[in-house]
């Protein structure tokens, strides 16, 4: 069975057109930009320094740009609110949910549920610094209680949102 933003084992190679989700969202270590600020280098629907954006621009893509996520131009990150990044020192499959867009990650309530029938999803909701909600596949409650005790310290966490 085929959900709408599964992660997909066939990536497809994907443009990021007039997206900047990850330019007002991520932190960028080499100039001290923090989460959810906007990239003083963004110009428009694309980076001012392109050429010499640093490091971690270059090295950064979401899952729908590496072409993992299920879904046409709509499923953009621009265009859904939604940017999703996979969580790789994570001890259980689990993905990153950034809610670009306020307001997206209820919108999206039902879409995210089904990526949480297989995965963690760790949602940041907009602006947020600690506050965070999971979904998590009822196979991995267990789990995802020794998960929450160790890594999430300092975070205030809304499970089974
Ligand atoms: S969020 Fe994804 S699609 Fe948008 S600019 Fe960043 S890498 Fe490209
Ligand atoms: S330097 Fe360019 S690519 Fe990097 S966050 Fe800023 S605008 Fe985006």
């Amino acid at each position: 069975m085929r959900f709408p933003l599964t992660v997909v084992p066939a990536p497809q190679v994907r443009r990021c057109g007039g997206c900047t989700a990850c330019c007002a969202s991520m932190g960028v270590r080499e100039f001290g930009k923090p989460m959810w600020a906007v990239c003083q280098h963004r110009e428009g629907d694309g980076c001012g320094i392109y050429q010499d954006r640093p490091a971690s621009c270059r090295e950064f893509e979401c899952l729908w740009k590496q072409g993992n996520l299920e879904g046409d131009e709509r499923r953009r990150p621009d265009n859904l609110g939604l940017m999703f990044t996979a969580v790789n020192n994570a001890t259980i499959p689990t993905v990153a949910a950034w809610e670009v867009i306020p307001g997206a990650l209820e919108r999206n309530h039902f879409l995210l549920s089904k990526m949480a029938e297989r995965l963690l999803v760790y949602c940041i909701p907009h602006g947020e610094k600690t506050r965070r909600r999971l979904m998590a596949p009822k196979h991995l409650e267990e789990q995802i209680k020794v998960v929450l005790e160790k890594a999430y310290d300092g975070q205030e966490v809304e499970e089974n949102w």
